[in-house]
């Protein structure tokens, strides 16, 4: 295992863009990390190194069977103090992911003290504005020139920052409008849902794209076996507040276990709102619409942190939440969630890490 970084460092800096009018994931920083596998020397090669392409043979297994697993997180900063918000947790996931797809794990501890030294490094390039933050790329690819079906014996592992303005631009907290997609799945139970590989994105876009045209923001997935039971909206999780009780589809496979996920879990039940992780089917989502006791429903991820939905359509049905609009325990939590990671409120379960 590998215990040094080394840095190399670039002759001129790029210069920084407007953070007034940042989008998401176009801007990248100064510096990457970069590290390699192989069979004789596990992890080895790790170095903080300026921004460039990288080559890889055109026989690269991650080019043919998809070898790939990446994660998302963020960096904040007020003034001079640069906050990570549970990094281990992204690294503990890519373990998760890089174990299902055959892939070497990373030693979680290094791999956070190696994202210190390099966001460190980059704090210049944290933006400080409402809902800004830098975004934290870390991915691993197989990266052996072989075509033959089988566990690559090459990796490759990246860290790629950006500086990110609110997911939804300046409206992020405006609804969503929700399509329920009832032709494609996301996941099976038994696949890769529960991971974060490259193939589960390449897999919703269809869908997505269908949703877009069609005036939707998001896609609702259903299970893949009864295409029945509610497993998460677009890339985020999804929570519903159902007659005063926080309520989230329990892991069951194929759902993705969301960092952002988790910690609502955790900061709903410390701020007093009955939790539930539960099976919840379609039918019930709109039963409760009827019955009047279907209050909020809102996604829950990295890049958006909690993002409302405002209407759900299925099939012929449509329907619509809290008038449209963000409801009560939505806002109460985004504005606890993000005063935790900016730092102007307190952290009592420690999830910053500075
Ligand atoms: N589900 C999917 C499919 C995702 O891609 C993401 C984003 N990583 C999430 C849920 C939310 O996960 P997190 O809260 O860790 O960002």
């Amino acid at each position: 295992m590998i215990k040094q970084l080394e840095v190399v460092r670039r002759e001129h800096l790029k210069e920084k863009p407007d953070m007034a009018t940042l989008g998401f994931g176009t801007v990248f920083t100064d510096y990457m990390l970069s590290m390699d596998y192989n069979p004789e020397q596990g992890w080895h090669n790790a170095v903080i190194l300026p921004y460039q392409n990288i080559e890889l043979s055109p026989a690269a297994q991650v080019l043919h069977y998809g070898q790939a697993v990446f994660e998302g997180m963020k960096a904040y900063r007020t003034g001079d103090e640069v906050r990570l918000f549970r990094p281990e947790e992204n690294f503990r996931r890519m373990n998760q992911s890089n174990a299902r797809l055959n892939m070497p794990e990373v030693d979680i501890d290094f791999m956070v003290d190696t994202l210190k030294q390099l966001v460190t490094l980059e704090k210049d390039w944290i933006p400080t504005g409402e809902g800004q933050s830098l975004y934290i790329r870390p991915f691993v690819i197989a990266t052996e020139a072989y075509l033959g079906v089988r566990a690559a014996t090459h990796y490759k592992l990246l860290i790629i920052l950006s500086p990110v303005g609110a997911y939804y631009g300046s409206d992020h907290l405006l609804a969503t409008k929700i399509y329920v997609e009832d032709e494609y799945v996301r996941a099976v139970r038994g696949g890769v849902g529960f991971a974060k590989v490259a193939g589960n994105y390449a897999a919703s876009l269809m869908a997505q794209t269908r949703a877009t045209e069609l005036g939707y923001d998001q896609v609702l997935w259903l299970d893949g076996v009864e295409q029945r039971y509610v497993e998460e909206v677009g890339s985020m999780n999804i929570f519903f507040v159902i007659d005063g009780t926080v309520v989230t589809p329990e892991l069951n496979g194929s759902i993705l276990p969301g960092i952002t996920r988790k910690s609502i879990l955790e900061l709903a039940q410390h701020l007093g709102y009955p939790v539930e992780e539960r099976r919840i089917s379609i039918d019930d989502v709109f039963e409760a619409s009827q019955a009047g006791t279907l209050q909020e429903i809102f996604g829950s991820g990295t890049a958006a942190v909690i993002a409302p939905v405002g209407s759900v359509k299925y099939k012929d049905q449509e329907l619509v939440v809290n008038n449209g609009q963000a409801g009560l325990v939505t806002l109460d939590l985004y504005n606890h969630y993000t005063g935790i990671q900016n730092g102007t409120e307190k952290d009592p379960f420690g999830w910053c890490v500075k």
